[in-house]
């Protein structure tokens, strides 16, 4: 289903009325956790005025340490709305847990799948359920092939509203903290027609990284690229260091505005 085989031109996706897709570039920012309304508002605006067009922002935080900041859940999905309400941003939302794809979906305009989630079958079809388009993030040890059978079960369901993200996987390389995979964006348009995008954040860890990373993804022909923003990096309850705000963010911008095709 995913596959060009018997689809041959690439789709766009439509979240809201925005599209992601081969004829555009769509720029998704915002905080890695819904932290407070203030902080998501002033994040939002943060993104918007550096020409996002879709806001993202974690309620349910998948966290490695079980002691880690786990999200504000459904209130976080709240300030979300509310966040919309006030900007117009559609919002990009993680379910962790097959049990909240209703709750999500209700507040959310795009359901993620984060990567720790990339192989769960079960939230997959849940989400596939869910009648909203889907961001999939690559499994941090998922091949290609696996990647694109995991959008395979989200199809399945009938939703073929799935947008790809590319965020990095593990290897021996310990300086990021992921190996950004910037070849599976050639890679995967060349087998599949959905629309691939880049997270340069959480690829990197670390913010003096994400701007090198998407220009090189804007330079490969990513159809989008997804950044943490947030207005005060060093109090973030989750991922500061990856955190765009101020020179990073306008130079940011500048990359986005002047890429081929945008001007
Ligand atoms: C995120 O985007 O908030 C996130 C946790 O990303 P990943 O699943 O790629 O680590």
């Amino acid at each position: 289903l995913v596959s060009r085989q018997h689809h041959h031109e690439r789709s766009t996706v439509w979240v809201r009325g925005v599209p992601i897709g081969p004829d555009t570039f769509t720029f998704m920012a915002g905080p890695c956790a819904v932290e407070s309304p203030e902080q998501t508002l002033e994040a939002a605006q943060m993104a918007k005025a550096a020409g996002a067009t879709i806001l993202r922002g974690g309620a349910f935080k998948p966290r490695t340490s079980p002691y880690a900041f786990p999200g504000l859940g459904v209130r976080g999905l709240e300030i979300l709305a509310d966040v919309r309400a006030a900007t117009g941003l559609p919002i990009v939302t993680e379910v962790v847990d097959a049990r909240d794809v209703a709750v999500v979906a209700e507040h959310a305009d795009m359901l993620q799948i984060g990567t720790r989630n990339a192989q769960n079958f079960g939230l997959l079809q849940a989400v596939g359920n869910a009648g909203k388009p889907v961001l999939l993030k690559r499994g941090f040890s998922s091949t290609i092939e696996e990647w694109l059978m995991a959008a395979e079960y989200v199809a399945q369901r009938g939703n073929l509203d799935i947008v790809l993200c590319e965020r990095g996987i593990r290897t021996f390389e310990p300086s990021t903290r992921n190996t950004l995979d910037i070849s599976a964006v050639p890679v995967v348009q060349a087998t599949s027609h959905l629309p691939i995008i880049v997270d340069p954040s959480h690829a990197a860890g670390r913010k003096e990284l994400v701007v090198p990373l998407s220009r090189a993804s804007i330079g490969v022909g990513a159809d989008g690229i997804i950044v943490d923003v947030h207005p005060h990096p060093e109090d973030a309850l989750c991922d500061g260091p990856q955190a765009l705000l101020g020179s990073e963010l306008r130079e940011l911008a500048g990359a986005v505005r002047t890429m081929p095709g945008l001007l």
